[in-house]
C-alpha cells in the first residue's frame, strides 16, 4: 500500500485531540474549487453517460395532450403516478431519458449494488403491490424489479416516453397548458406537470488531469460495462477481469459496494482513496415471507413513521427497523435523557448546549467503534490506519457493509491512499499518485453524481410572463412546501429540499409529496379551478420560516468536504435555501402536510 498518512495512534479518546485530528484531516481535503473540481460527462466524455441498457432507435415524434405529464420515472415519478391513478386520474405520460422506469436503480447496475436503507421502508407501495422483500437490505436488481412491478400494476408505462430527454417546457397562459418539448421532437401538452428528477441523476467525473488520455477501458459505475467485465448484476463472476489490472477511483457508498466484488474477480485491484468512508455493520438477514402474514393493514406507514421518528431523535415505544441509521440518533436521545436526569438538583438548565454535548459524545463513541472495527478486521495495520475515517459520522454518507473491509485482506487488492489529495494525473497506461505509476487495463470511476438537492432541471422551464425557473431561483430555491412555485402554475415538484429533507429514506419524501399533489390535482379537476398556484405571500412566509432556521446541510463546514456540507464551503443564503429543511424535522413536516391536505383548504394555494 502507498500511504503518507502517518499512523499516529489507534484510538483517540480525548475529545479535544479528536477534534484537532478531524480538523487536520478536513484541511488536507479542502479544495478552493469546491464542487467545480468535477467534470461533466459531456463533450469528450459524453460516451461515459450513454445508456448501455436501451436501444435508442429513432421513432416518430409524439404530439399529445394529457392531464398530467410526469417528468422522471424513478420512485418520485412512480409515486406521483400511483397516487394519481388512485385518485382516478390515469391520463398520464411519463417521460424519462432512461430506457425504462427505476431512476437511479435503472442506471446503477454495478456489481454489489444494494440499498442500505431497509427494504421494508425504502421500497414504496409494499402493501399495494403485495411484494415481500427477500431480505432486510435488498439488491439493486430487486429494487429495479419492484419499480417495474409498480409501473405495471398501475399501467404507468402505457403512454410513457422513455429514452427521451425533455429539452424545455413553457406555460401557455392562454390555454392553461404546459407545452413540453423533447430531444425526439415530441410536443406534449399537459394540464399538470410533476417533476421528480431526483437529487443524484447525472454522473460526475473526477477532475483528474489527463483522464481523457487513458487508453485502457474506462467507465462510470452507473454505466457498468458488463460486456467488458463479464458476469452479471446477480453475482455471476466477472470472468473477463481474471487477467486484468483494475483501478477504481472513489471510496464512497457506491465504491464500498462494488469493491468486494471487483476484489474477488480482478487479477489485481487498485483502490485510489481520497477519503475513507465510515463502514458500520450491515447485518443483513433474509426475510421469511411468512413474517408478512402477521402484519396489520397500514403497517408500512407505521414503519415509515417509526423510522423517521427514531432517526431524527424522536421517541417511539419500539424500534421497528433497528439499524445503523436509528442507532446513532437513539444514542443521542438516550444520552440527553441521562444528562437531564444528572442535571436534576444541580441548578444547571437543559438547553441546546446539552443536546450538542450529547450529540458530540455519542458521535465520538460511534466513530471510535467504527475505527476499532477497522482494526479488528483489516490485518495489515498500515492499511487499517489508512481506512479509518476521521470525521463525524454524518459528515459524509454513512456506509454499512460486512465484506468491504475484509476485501483489503486479499493479496490481490491494494489500497492506494492519497492522503486526501486524490488522484492527480492519468496517462495512456494508468494512474499516477505522487511519483508512483499504476499500470491499469481498466479504470472504474466511482466518483458520484451531480447533487441537486434543490431540484434543477436540465432544461428551461418557462413560467408565467416568460420567467424561467432558473432566473426565479437565481438567489436560491423559493417554494411552498418544496412543491409549489409562485409563477409556475400547475407545476409540482417532488424532491427533498424545503420539505422533510429526510435523506436517510429518500422514497418516503416522494410518497408523501405524491399524496399531497394528487389531492391538489383532484381538487382542481373537481371544479376548484383550472389553474392552481402558490400565492406569493404563502411562498414568502414558507421561505422566511426556513431561512430563519438556517439549517439545511447535514454536515457543517467543520466536516470533511463532501456534498453533505457544500464541499466544505460555508454556505451562503442561496446554498442554504437550496438545501433547506422544515425546521421542526421530517415527522412534524409530514404531520403538518397531513393536516394541510385533509383540511381541504389547501392554504397558500390559489385555484382559479
Ligand atoms: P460519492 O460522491 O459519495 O463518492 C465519490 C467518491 O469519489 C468519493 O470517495 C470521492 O472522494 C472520490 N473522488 C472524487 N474525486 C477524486 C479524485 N480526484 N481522486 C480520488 N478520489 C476522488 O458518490 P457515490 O456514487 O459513492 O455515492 C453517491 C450517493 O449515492 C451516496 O451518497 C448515496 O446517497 C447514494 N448511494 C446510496 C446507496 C445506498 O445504499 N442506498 C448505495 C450507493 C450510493 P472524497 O470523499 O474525498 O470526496
Amino acid at each position: 500500500m502507498q500511504t503518507s498518512s502517518a499512523p499516529e495512534q489507534k484510538q483517540i479518546v480525548d475529545p479535544e485531540a479528536l477534534r484537532e485530528r478531524y480538523r487536520i484531516e478536513r484541511d488536507k481535503r479542502l479544495r478552493p474549487e469546491g464542487a467545480d473540481q468535477y467534470l461533466e460527462p459531456s463533450g469528450r466524455f459524453a460516451h461515459l453517460e450513454a445508456d448501455p441498457w436501451a436501444d435508442t432507435d429513432p421513432r416518430e415524434p409524439v404530439n399529445v395532450e394529457v392531464t398530467t405529464a410526469i417528468i422522471g420515472a424513478g420512485f418520485a415519478g412512480l409515486a406521483a403516478g400511483v397516487r394519481l391513478v388512485e385518485a382516478g386520474i390515469d391520463d398520464l405520460c411519463l417521460i424519462d431519458s432512461a430506457g425504462g422506469v427505476g431512476g437511479v436503480w435503472y442506471w446503477n447496475r454495478y456489481p454489489g449494488a444494494m440499498c442500505d436503507t431497509a427494504a421494508m421502508i425504502y421500497l414504496p407501495f409494499l402493501e399495494e403491490t403485495g411484494h415481500r422483500p427477500s431480505a432486510k437490505y435488498v439488491p439493486g436488481s430487486e429494487i429495479h424489479e419492484h419499480a417495474q412491478r409498480i409501473a405495471d400494476q398501475y399501467g404507468l408505462c402505457d403512454n410513457a416516453l422513455f429514452s427521451t430527454q425533455v429539452t424545455g417546457m413553457t406555460w401557455d397562459s392562454t390555454a392553461h397548458r404546459w407545452v413540453i418539448s423533447t430531444d425526439r421532437g415530441d410536443e406534449i401538452r399537459a394540464r399538470f406537470v410533476t417533476m421528480g428528477t431526483g437529487p443524484l441523476n447525472r454522473p460526475k467525473l473526477p477532475g483528474i488531469e489527463g483522464l481523457e488520455t487513458f487508453e485502457g477501458h474506462c467507465f462510470h459505475t452507473s454505466r457498468w460495462d458488463w460486456d467488458y467485465t463479464g458476469g452479471d448484476r446477480h453475482g455471476s463472476p466477472m470472468t473477463a477481469l481474471a487477467d486484468k489490472r483494475v483501478g477504481i477511483v472513489g471510496t464512497g457508498a457506491t465504491a464500498v459496494q462494488c469493491i468486494p466484488v471487483l476484489g474477488r474477480d480482478s487479477r489485481e485491484l487498485f483502490v485510489f482513496q481520497r477519503t475513507p468512508s465510515s463502514i458500520d455493520v450491515r447485518a443483513n438477514v433474509d426475510l421469511d415471507p411468512e413474517f408478512f402474514d402477521d402484519l396489520e393493514p397500514g403497517w408500512q406507514q407505521r414503519w415509515l413513521l417509526n423510522f423517521a421518528t427514531l432517526q431524527t431523535g424522536g421517541f417511539a415505544d419500539e424500534d421497528l427497523v433497528m439499524d445503523g441509521w436509528t442507532d446513532i440518533s437513539q444514542r443521542i436521545r438516550d444520552r440527553v435523557i441521562q444528562m437531564m436526569g444528572d442535571l436534576q438538583g444541580s441548578g444547571e438548565s437543559f438547553g441546546p448546549d446539552l443536546i450538542l454535548r450529547a450529540y458530540e459524545e455519542s458521535d465520538d463513541e460511534k466513530m471510535n467503534e467504527i475505527r476499532a472495527r477497522v482494526d479488528s478486521i483489516v490485518r495489515d495495520p498500515e492499511v487499517a490506519e489508512a481506512l479509518k475515517p476521521w470525521y463525524r459520522q454524518l459528515c459524509k454518507r454513512p456506509c454499512f457493509h460486512d465484506e468491504y473491509l475484509q476485501t483489503y485482506n486479499l493479496e490481490s487488492v491494494h489500497l492506494v491512499d492519497t492522503d486526501g489529495r486524490g488522484v492527480e494525473r492519468v496517462d495512456a497506461s494508468g494512474v499516477w499518485v505522487g511519483d508512483e505509476h499504476f499500470e491499469l487495463d481498466c479504470l472504474v470511476l466511482a466518483s458520484g453524481f451531480e447533487v441537486d438537492i434543490a431540484p434543477k432541471a436540465r432544461y428551461e422551464v418557462v413560467g408565467r410572463g416568460g420567467v424561467t425557473l432558473q432566473d426565479y431561483w437565481s438567489d436560491g430555491m423559493r417554494s411552498l412546501h418544496g412543491t409549489y412555485v409562485h409563477g409556475f402554475p400547475n407545476l409540482f415538484i417532488l424532491g427533498l429540499s424545503q420539505g422533510a429533507n429526510l435523506i436517510s429514506n429518500v422514497t418516503h419524501n416522494y410518497t408523501e409529496a405524491a399524496t399531497r399533489i394528487a389531492s391538489v390535482i383532484r381538487h382542481s379537476l373537481d371544479g376548484a379551478g383550472e389553474v392552481v398556484e402558490a400565492t406569493e405571500q404563502a411562498e414568502r412566509d414558507w421561505v422566511d420560516q426556513l431561512d430563519a432556521d438556517g439549517t439545511g446541510f447535514i454536515g457543517n463546514a467543520d466536516c470533511t468536504p463532501g456534498y453533505y456540507n457544500n464541499e466544505g464551503r460555508e454556505p451562503g443564503r442561496k446554498e442554504r435555501l437550496n438545501a433547506a429543511r422544515f425546521p421542526e424535522g421530517p415527522v412534524a413536516f409530514f404531520n403538518l402536510m397531513h393536516r394541510w391536505r385533509t383540511s381541504g383548504d389547501f392554504e397558500g394555494l390559489e385555484f382559479c
